[in-house]
This record gives structure tokens, C-alpha cells and sequence, in this order.
């Protein structure tokens, strides 16, 4: 595998490497880690400490007039968030609103939107469901009083497969579709990789009757995405992933403008969902706007809002259509790296082969071996950061806005190494 090649991309096709902290190696023949978890934890942009700084200052200097009197008033600063936001998911700015954390809102949201009756009880989602999600739809279903064994739905990949066919899901809901009140998948799986057709699947969703959210934790900032155009219900995602807005970032939502001002719609509401012309009147019942902004509950943690508004400032400039374009070839080229270390050796590609189908992760299945050993031999002796997804998957995720291809060769080029020199593991 050539060296030589990756470096020629690399100066053909550079990136943005520069708008972020790497992470220095220790040791080794690289200044730097080959950072592959920015599916997991986005590296930090240079320009967020500043942008914190900025808002403590406000802070130290005029304390509670904060709210009203800064540059950026505390009671708007989720507006500024909100555009840029919106054009990274494809919603109108009223539609999306950065709050909480993603489980969180994926319960209020569930509350408004997961309304069983009679017959229609049913919620879809993936057999390879992140756990939260798995977590958070078994419980709704015991707060509305049914069995969730009976009422959740776990869609399987055909056997032999590892991801599951538009066409299985798009089947199931044709037949099952009276009974399903909620469809609620991963757009891009956090295991397998795979994108799933959110227009098609919404789409049948839709037309059996059913509520469609989708959970877009791995989708946002890594496939464009057009929510408002799809006619998606509601979606909830986190921006501490392809986002890059820090741990336990808060996340966003959105609900579509045909559900807005809906006042059928039960939320559960605190003060900050009150419609901000009023809500300092302190009345009994609250007024909300027909936004996003009525699914707010507590007043906003001001000191976390900057991190996200740096991020989704630095997607709108860069622009996700000319990412989307060098995370094909980057992707791409891995996955041929990838192809010549797996041929003869117990390592398959799980992520399908197609573009479309697909954001920038590959997950590679190792046969017989522990894939954290794999992760921590890929880590410590070769300054490689993949993940590990117990028992035996490795995820590499070479992001867009700072991986480079001299990085996937060094991950490709560490997979063989390891593999050959530590057969058993
Ligand atoms: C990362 C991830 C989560 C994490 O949820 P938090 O509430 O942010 O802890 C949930 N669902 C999916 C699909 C994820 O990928």
C-alpha cells in the first residue's frame, strides 16, 4: 500500500484540519494520533474555547442583565443556534430547537408524538437499536400502561445479513402498518454504518398511518439531510458526534411545521416553552409559539449553547454538500485500503459497499477475536483511535472536516500489523 499516494490526495484534497486541536502522539514515527472517533466524540474547534470565554465574560461583567442586555441576549441565544441548525438538517429555522441532551428529547418528543390507541399500539424500531433508544421506547410504552415486549418492534436484517433492506422495512409497514403508532429508527446505524432511506421509509411510515421520527445521533454533519422536505415527523439528535460541540453537548430536535401550534398536541411544558413576549409576566397557564421553541422546558445552560452555535457555524461555512463530496473519496479510499488488509485475513467489511447507503463510517467485524483487544493494541502501539463495539466490531470513522488520508493508511497499515502479529489475540 502506498504511502506515497495517500500523501498525493492528501495535498490534492486537504480538509480542515487546521479549525481543530489533534491530538499529539506519544511516540511513534507521527506527530499525531489518527483520530478515528470523531463518530463518538468530535475533536474540539479551535475556535470554541474563545467563543466560551466570551459568554463567562458576559457573565462576570453584567451577571443577570445578561439575559436581556448582551450582544447576544441570553433569551435569544438559541435562535442564533437555530439557523444554521436548520440548514444543516434541511428544516425551517421554526422547526428545530437545540435543548437537553438527545435521550431527553427523544422522551418529550415521544410524548407529543407516541399516542397509542385502540389496535395501533406498535413501535418500530432496528434490532440493532443504540440501547438508549432501545431503553427509551420500552419505557414509554409501560407509562402508557402496555407490555414492551408485546409492543415494541425489532426489525432484523435477513439472516446472513448484517443491515437490513429499505424494502424489508418498507414491506413490513405495508402489512403491519395498522397496528404501528411509531416508527422511530436510526438514520445512519451506530454499528453497522448503514444510512437507511429516511425519505422512503418516512414516506411508507406515513402512508400506513403511523407517526415517523428518526434518531440522527450518527446522521447529522455526516449525510445531508432535507427533514422538512421528507415530511418527517420529529427527530432528535446529538451534537458532541459529527458535530463537534464537546461531551454531553446539547442536542437538538425537530418537529415538522404541520405539527406546530398544534394545540391537540400534549407536551409536558415548563416556563421556557412559554412564548418569550409573555413569559416574564409569570401567568398561571402558559402561552406557547407555534415553534420548536414550545418543547422547551427549563431556561437555557447559556455556558453550553456557544460550543454548539461554534459548530454549526463552522458546518454552515464549510457547507455540507462540499463535505459530503470529500467524505465519499475519503470513505472510499479506506474502504480500499480496507479491502486489501481484510482479503486474507479474519476481517470483513459490515457497512454496505454503496455510497449512498452509507456516512463516513466503515464497521469492520473481526471473526474469532475481541475487537477492544484490537482497539487497544490499535491505540497503544500504533496511535490509531478506532472503537470497539463488543464482541467484534471495529468502528473507523474518518470525519470530513480534519481526517486525512494519510490517516486511513496508517489505520489500514496498523489493522494488518496487528492482526498478523497477534493471530490468537
Ligand atoms: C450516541 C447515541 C445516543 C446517546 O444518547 P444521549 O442521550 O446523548 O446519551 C442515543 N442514540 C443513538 C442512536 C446514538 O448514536
Amino acid at each position: 500500500m502506498a504511502e506515497a499516494e495517500a500523501h498525493r490526495l492528501d495535498a490534492a484534497d486537504p480538509g480542515h484540519r487546521h479549525l481543530f486541536h489533534l491530538l499529539p502522539a506519544e511516540g511513534g514515527d507521527h506527530p499525531e494520533v489518527a483520530y478515528f472517533a470523531g463518530n463518538s466524540l468530535g475533536l474540539q474547534p479551535r475556535a470554541t474555547a474563545p467563543e466560551l470565554h466570551e459568554d463567562m465574560t458576559t457573565w462576570s461583567r453584567i451577571a443577570v442583565e445578561g439575559w436581556f442586555e448582551s450582544d447576544r441576549p441570553w433569551t435569544r441565544y438559541h435562535e442564533l443556534v437555530a439557523g444554521p441548525m436548520a440548514r444543516l438538517v434541511g428544516a425551517r429555522p421554526t422547526e428545530t430547537v437545540v435543548m437537553n441532551t438527545l435521550t431527553v428529547n427523544l422522551h418529550l418528543l415521544m410524548v407529543s408524538f407516541y399516542r397509542p390507541a385502540g389496535e395501533r399500539t406498535r413501535i418500530v424500531i432496528e434490532d440493532a437499536a443504540f440501547p438508549s433508544d432501545s431503553y427509551a421506547v420500552r419505557s414509554q410504552a409501560r407509562f402508557h400502561g402496555l407490555d414492551p415486549d408485546q409492543t415494541v418492534v425489532r426489525l432484523r436484517p435477513r439472516p446472513g445479513e448484517d443491515t437490513l433492506r429499505t424494502e424489508d422495512i418498507t414491506a413490513y409497514l405495508a402489512a403491519e402498518g395498522d397496528k404501528v403508532a411509531l416508527v422511530l429508527l436510526g438514520g445512519v446505524n451506530y454499528l453497522t454504518g448503514e444510512l437507511v432511506d429516511i425519505p422512503a421509509v418516512t414516506a411508507a411510515g406515513r402512508a400506513a398511518g403511523a407517526v415517523v421520527g428518526w434518531d440522527l445521533a450518527h446522521a447529522v454533519g455526516n449525510v445531508p439531510l432535507a427533514l422538512h422536505d421528507w415530511d418527517v415527523d420529529f427527530a432528535a439528535w446529538c451534537t458532541y458526534k459529527y458535530l463537534n460541540s464537546g461531551p454531553g453537548a446539547l442536542a437538538g430536535l425537530f418537529v415538522h411545521e404541520r405539527h406546530l401550534g398544534d394545540p391537540d398536541l400534549p407536551r409536558f411544558e415548563g416556563w421556557w416553552g412559554n412564548e418569550l413576549t409573555t413569559r416574564f409576566e409569570m401567568a398561571p397557564v402558559s402561552r406557547p409559539p407555534a415553534t420548536a421553541d414550545a418543547w422547551q422546558v427549563s431556561c437555557q445552560p447559556i455556558l453550553a449553547m456557544g460550543p454548539v452555535r461554534t459548530s454549526v457555524e463552522l458546518f454552515d461555512s464549510v457547507g455540507m454538500p462540499a463535505l459530503r463530496e470529500r467524505s465519499i473519496r475519503l470513505t472510499g479510499w479506506l474502504e480500499r485500503l480496507l479491502d486489501q488488509v481484510t482479503a486474507d485475513r479474519p476481517l470483513s467489511l459490515v457497512t454496505p459497499r454503496d455510497p449512498a447507503r452509507r456516512g463516513c463510517q466503515l464497521s469492520v467485524r473481526l471473526a474469532g477475536g475481541s475487537a477492544a483487544e484490537l482497539s487497544r493494541r490499535l491505540r497503544y502501539e500504533h496511535g490509531v483511535i478506532a472503537d470497539s463495539r463488543e464482541p467484534d466490531i471495529i468502528r473507523l470513522a474518518p470525519v470530513p472536516l480534519y481526517s486525512t488520508y494519510h490517516d486511513c493508511w496508517r489505520a489500514a497499515v496498523a489493522l494488518a500489523a496487528t492482526v498478523d502479529r497477534h493471530p490468537g489475540r
